[in-house]
């Protein structure tokens, strides 16, 4: 790569407007930060706020919670008040909603200007939130593009999402607001990374949140975000994400944190080397690597944890990682901070190694 040779931004994301969202700051250099969103009913309050607690618990840092009707918007106060993350209202079709959510305790609130019905209801929200020193996250979704631009037959997909997006930009900043992170969102990943680096190119000031939308359940879905998301990542674009899956919204929170410790980006959560094990293992390796990874879920720090088959890469990997293990013919020789500690029994293996971890890191 290239060197910077002074202070002057290298990467997009360094380039961006940092808009504050209830505190955690997005673009403008700011960490990628990781969002989710509840997929319990906003009307009920406890459930909402339970699963808030698992998202922040997980490393969630923005989570957002759909306002669907004029009854949810007490509900959502509620939530607001007593998360322990920031709070972002997720409102379609009807622009009191979004009023009415930057005045209840929204930390921001995302719309697509384009199911909201007229500039006049755009920019209703947009002064609300200008007065409330909100953000508003545009969000553009091929599913849902608006009718104009999705007949146009001379753009294809990443056009159309990337002009759909830009003239509401330009309509935000026209009346004066740039408060805005903005998404353009496809279950393709080749539409994705066209539509996000043209977005890049264009819109350079414009933070931006990254995802594949409608990814899948948590293998495909796994996959396509950490390809698309990954390699805009990498390029420098995308400012903060949200990994879609079907499933839990935990494990989006934990496949997005995969990804940034996967790229050297940030680390949360340990990282745990394992080899695949071969024709030389002569221990039954992969059950004490799943053990490993399960007992690893209760430790939050940023270590390496080696589990390694035999004496070919394993004490090298062993000694290179924080706390590992190089096995021989039933046993293991467990090593700490680059050192050999002891020879342990193939059943001890895993109580010897978190015995180590918790002495150094808990
Ligand atoms: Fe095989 Fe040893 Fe390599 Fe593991 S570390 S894959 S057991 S050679």
């Amino acid at each position: 790569g290239v060197v910077a040779s002074s202070g002057a931004p290298r990467l997009p994301r360094e380039r961006t407007r940092r808009v504050s969202v209830g505190g955690v700051a997005v673009g403008g250099g700011a960490p990628v930060s990781v969002q989710s969103m509840c997929t319990t009913p906003t009307s009920d309050v406890d459930a909402t706020l339970a699963q808030v607690g698992r998202l922040s618990d997980a490393g969630c840092e923005l989570v957002r919670v759909t306002l669907p009707s004029a009854a949810d918007v007490d509900p959502f106060h509620a939530i607001c008040a007593q998360s322990p993350i920031p709070v972002i209202a997720d409102v379609h079709f009807d622009h009191r909603l979004a009023v009415a959510a930057v005045r209840n305790g929204a930390a921001g609130v995302r719309i697509n200007p384009g199911n909201i019905g007229s500039w006049d209801r755009v920019d209703a929200v947009i002064d609300a939130a200008g007065e409330a020193g909100v953000p508003i996250r545009i969000g553009v979704n091929m599913g849902s593009l608006d009718k104009d631009v999705d007949a146009r037959e001379d753009l294809d997909g990443p056009q159309k999402l990337v002009a759909s997006a830009e003239s509401f930009v330009r309509h935000f900043e026209g009346r004066g607001f740039h408060d805005v992170v903005l998404s353009a969102k496809a279950h393709s990943v080749p539409v994705t990374l066209a539509t996000y680096r043209e977005l890049s190119r264009r819109l350079p000031e414009v933070a931006l949140h990254v995802g594949v939308t409608e990814a899948g359940t948590l293998l495909q879905g796994t996959v396509k975000n950490c390809v698309g998301v990954g390699v805009l990542l990498e390029e420098g674009i995308g400012d903060t994400i949200r990994l879609s899956l079907t499933a839990d919204p935990v494990e989006e929170v934990r496949v997005a944190w995969e990804l940034l410790g996967a790229l050297g980006m940030r680390r949360l959560h340990p990282e745990l080397v394992s080899c695949p094990t071969c024709g030389r293992t002569k221990v039954d390796l992969i059950p004490i690597a799943e053990e490993v990874e399960r007992r690893l879920q209760g430790v939050r720090a940023p270590i390496s944890v080696a589990v390694m088959g035999c004496v070919v890469n394993g004490p090298g990997e062993a000694a290179g990682c924080d706390i590992g293990v190089a096995c021989g013919q039933g046993q293991g020789l467990i090593f700490a901070e680059g050192k050999p500690l002891r020879k342990v029994a193939e059943a001890d293996i895993v109580d010897e190694l978190f015995k180590e971890i918790e002495a150094r890191f808990s």
